[in-house]
């Protein structure tokens, strides 16, 4: 089967006071229907902006390179108008803050109608499947609340209203970047449940933002470990997680003591995340790197195949400790 998404070497450039800077570089995964894949990285590595650069909401003023295909079709050379066509129906996205993406103003059943409407419901089936829509997404005394206003919901409850609102438009794609990240810990993993459950059931595939181990674990099926603009590390979640085969990876779980279950205590991240505009010479992450040789400040390493599936752009991958 055609992969849903297919991105390759994507590359984004974006202005800086001494011209365009490269933020994103060479990055290229993809993504079969019904999967879901985490796109993981501290700040700085340019997860969030790959997932803009597939809704097409880059920066003003950035270039790009390479490909985004969604079904067959490349993202990147199609005009705002049918960008937009795509964004609404095909590929829907839940943010951080739900109130960015309600409005104030309306009642969160008729928001979630307008979209049924949109996409050429009567207004009588409208407001019977936004009611459901809102069940679905687990929003209790759905035919009541949908009369409510965004304020008058819990965080968690807006967090879900968002969720009916990216299902209204029946999308292959829902991409979710930090979708947790301002609920606490019973409202998200309610939250990831229900996400799951989508995939499960409806055959949703989703692109998960986050820098949270806990919630990839729990959720992706693909994860993509990016560091400084580029992949660090991709391939199946589990055995990502379970032996990493990038040093990156690998620092990253062992700072979540849950996700690697190895030791109790956390082991912090030393050092600062890269920044792409001061990119270290060879490999980005040499100066954090405690594998790091001298062969690392000098060379590049390339995004090799390092088992099935699984690609590392580390020069020592097979020597990564578990
Ligand atoms: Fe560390 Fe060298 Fe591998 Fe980079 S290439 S991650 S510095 S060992």
């Amino acid at each position: 089967e055609p992969p849903l998404l297919e991105v390759e070497h994507l590359t984004v450039d974006v202005p800086g006071a001494d011209g365009p800077v490269r933020i994103i570089d060479d990055v290229s995964f993809s993504m079969q229907a019904g999967t879901t894949t985490g796109l993981i990285g501290e700040s700085g590595s340019g997860k969030t902006m790959t997932a803009m650069a597939v809704l097409g909401l880059l920066p003003p003023g950035s270039t790009t390179g390479g490909s985004i295909r969604f079904r067959g079709r490349d993202l990147l050379s199609m005009n705002e108008d049918e960008r937009r066509k795509v964004r609404g129906r095909e590929i829907s996205m839940i943010f951080q803050d739900p109130l960015a993406a309600l409005n104030p103003t309306q009642r969160i059943g008729k928001q979630v109608g307008e979209i049924l409407r949109a996409n050429g419901s009567s207004r009588a089936e409208a407001q019977r499947t936004a009611v459901a829509l809102l069940d679905r997404a687990g929003i209790p005394d759905p035919a009541a609340r949908a009369d409510d206003y965004p304020h008058q919901f819990s965080g968690g409850m807006r967090q879900r209203a968002m969720v009916a609102l990216a299902l209204a438009g029946t999308p292959q794609l829902i991409l979710a970047d930090e979708p947790t990240t301002a609920l606490d810990v019973t409202v998200q993993a309610r939250i990831l449940d229900l996400l799951r459950s989508l995939r499960d059931n409806e055959g949703t595939a989703m692109l998960l933002v986050s820098h949270d181990l806990r919630v990839m674990a729990h959720v992706a099926d693909h994860l993509v470990v990016m560091y400084a603009g580029r992949v660090a590390e991709r391939g199946p979640a589990r055995e990502l997680l379970r032996r990493p085969k990038h040093p990156y990876t690998r620092a990253l779980v062992h700072s979540v003591p849950s996700v690697s279950a190895k030791s109790a205590i956390a082991d912090p991240l030393p050092g600062a995340p890269a920044n792409p505009r001061a990119r270290p010479t060879g490999c980005a992450f040499h100066p954090r790197c405690p594998m790091a040789r001298d062969i690392c400040r000098d060379v590049d390493p390339a995004l090799l195949e390092v088992g099935p599936g699984r690609r590392s752009a580390c020069h020592f991958a097979e020597e990564v400790p578990a």
